[in-house]
């Protein structure tokens, strides 16, 4: 069967169309800066709310994702055997449960933690790696040596996206793996996890300096042409579509849960996400734009707030607060590091559909052509003079699915306190972080950003069902968690510790120091070194 148009991919900024899937996958970002999306959003088959309701997670992920893979590209068996095994290591039967935090409230946590690095990223990172290994193996069929493609990773990292990143790509054939992460700025649970995985694909590079130097020297690295012309480069960050993807299934999972939990009412939903880079709650705008049935996705953000202020500022997105002085400071460090952005990469995604959707061209063809001209030129601008302002009819179509709320540190901390000492819930699972003796449940950080800008909707909109994301679990954020708990009654951090974090310290380690003052080019120039050194020993 030929694809559909939503089987096929272009480039938010229009050089390029008719892309397949395993072309997105593979080349991340577009040769023209532009992040790739399908051609159309597709529609569920009529019955799916009735049909789908028993389905498990790997089944769900399957029927949603057969709309954007062709099955001439990838046939569905195949499809099938890749979900089933990006999911096999969960450590959780329903991969991503909902527990009723506060049922008087009407809401509801859906836990993304029970991967294996614990963060939601593993849903979306355990899945690519077996993409790429399928693409790769079957590229490779009958080749040998030189003939063979080889992938190079590279990724940089604040935490989180390294260590999945690292565990579902390692010991993958024909593809290496580097993890550039700030030496000394990771917490040290998600430094031991990605450090401590030594097979020899996986290269990690402690680097001295911020998230934003690792992040440049990635950005450097996709645009050198001698690096290009000698390895092929393949990006995990949520840039690449395949990660949105895999993130729209826990979406319509949760609203099948949630209607057959015993406090279901049929009163209306909203969705809380605690964002960054704007991948997680994109993928809650495609489940949307499906037919899911959510009468608002909440943006959450921590102090570094740009998506927020865009929604408070007439559709200014703007690098710095408008009218903040010049020398104003970037990113700000907070509890939430993983939410640490000063712009939200994504958000290119929605603006293009929201472009597309509101412009008066008069064919598809035309509106689509005006919708990449406009992302262009705000690109652009963003890049020129550190931002721009979407025309109003574009504002007011973001304002209808979505709002914001921003979340100060000193808020973040009181939401891990006040959790704690309020919320038993009585579905949650065994792996769930609660304390024993009490039962309070312990919120990550970022977890604690999406539950305190609940907590305001749920004023504003009493009655109404919030599923709030949790995007990590709390362990691998001990300081901010004993900064909000430390001396409380009945919480002790050993119980909430899950076994595979415990004796990490004590396990070798692979880590090659970069040192101080190390140019982009001399990380080129080791990478490359690495990856060759890996080739000689396979031979
Ligand atoms: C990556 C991450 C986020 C932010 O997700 P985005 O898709 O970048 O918006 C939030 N919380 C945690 C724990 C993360 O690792």
């Amino acid at each position: 069967m030929a694809p559909t148009l939503s089987q096929k991919y272009l480039s938010t900024r229009g050089a390029e169309y008719g892309l397949s899937f395993e072309d997105v996958v593979l080349q991340g970002l577009a040769k023209d800066g532009g992040l790739f999306i399908p051609e159309e959003i597709p529609s569920l088959p009529a019955s799916w709310e009735t049909e789908w309701a028993d389905l498990s997670f790997e089944e769900l992920a399957f029927r949603l994702q057969s709309n954007f893979i062709s099955e001439s590209e990838i046939p569905s068996d195949d499809l099938r055997d890749i979900i089933n095994r990006s999911y096999a290591t969960f450590h959780h039967p329903q991969r991503t449960p909902l527990v009723d935090l506060d049922g008087k409230n009407n809401l509801h946590l859906l836990e993304l933690f029970h991967g294996q690095t614990r963060a939601f990223k593993d849903v979306a990172l355990a899945y690519l790696g077996n993409l790429f290994e399928y693409f790769l193996v079957r590229k490779n069929e009958g080749k040998t040596g030189k003939d063979r493609l080889h992938l190079t990773v590279v990724g940089a990292t604040s935490g989180d996206t390294g260590s999945a990143a690292i565990s579902g790509l390692r010991g993958k054939k024909d593809c290496s793996v580097f993890i550039l992460f700030p030496e000394g700025r990771t917490s040290p649970i998600q430094r031991l996890q990605m450090i401590t995985v030594c097979d020899a694909n996986v290269h990690n590079l402690a680097v001295q300096g911020t998230f934003d130097n690792c992040q440049d020297t990635v950005k450097a690295l996709f645009a050198d042409p001698k690096m290009n012309a000698e390895h092929h480069l393949a990006a995990v960050n949520s840039i690449n579509w395949a990660r949105i993807l895999a993130q729209i299934t826990y979406y319509f999972y949760a609203y099948f849960q949630l209607k057959k939990s015993p406090g279901y009412n049929k009163e209306k939903l909203r969705i809380v996400v605690p964002s960054g880079n704007f991948g997680d709650i994109l993928a809650g705008w495609f489940a949307k734009q499906m037919g899911l049935p959510a009468d608002k996705l909440v943006i959450a953000t921590n102090e570094n707030d740009i998506l927020d202020r865009f929604f408070r500022n007439d559709g200014h997105y703007t690098k710095k607060a408008l009218g903040a002085p010049a020398d104003a400071e970037d990113v700000k460090e907070t509890h939430s590091p993983a939410m640490d952005i000063l712009v939200s990469s994504n958000f290119e995604r929605l603006l293009w559909f929201l472009a597309y959707q509101t412009n008066n061209g008069s064919t598809a063809e035309e509106r689509r052509g005006h919708a990449c001209e406009n992302v262009s030129s705000w690109l652009n601008d963003l890049k020129s003079k550190g931002g721009f302002q979407v025309p109003s009819a574009v504002l007011e179509a973001a304002k209808a699915e979505f709002e914001s709320e921003r979340v100060s540190n000193d808020e973040t901390i009181s939401t891990i306190r006040e959790t704690f000492s309020s919320c038993f819930p009585t579905n949650s699972g065994e792996s769930s972080p609660k304390s024993s003796k009490t039962g309070g449940y312990v919120l990550d950080p970022h977890t604690a950003v999406g539950i305190a800008a609940s907590r305001r909707s749920i004023q504003r909109n009493p009655g109404v069902h919030h599923i709030s994301l949790s995007t990590a679990h709390p362990a691998k954020f001990a300081d901010a968690v004993d900064l909000a708990l430390g001396g409380k009654e009945g919480y002790s951090f050993s119980e909430i510790l899950p076994e595979d974090f415990i004796g990490l310290e004590k396990r070798e380690t692979r880590v090659t120091d970069v040192p101080a003052g190390t140019t982009w080019e001399g990380i080129r120039d080791l990478v490359i070194a690495e990856v060759d050194q890996e080739l000689q020993g396979q031979r």
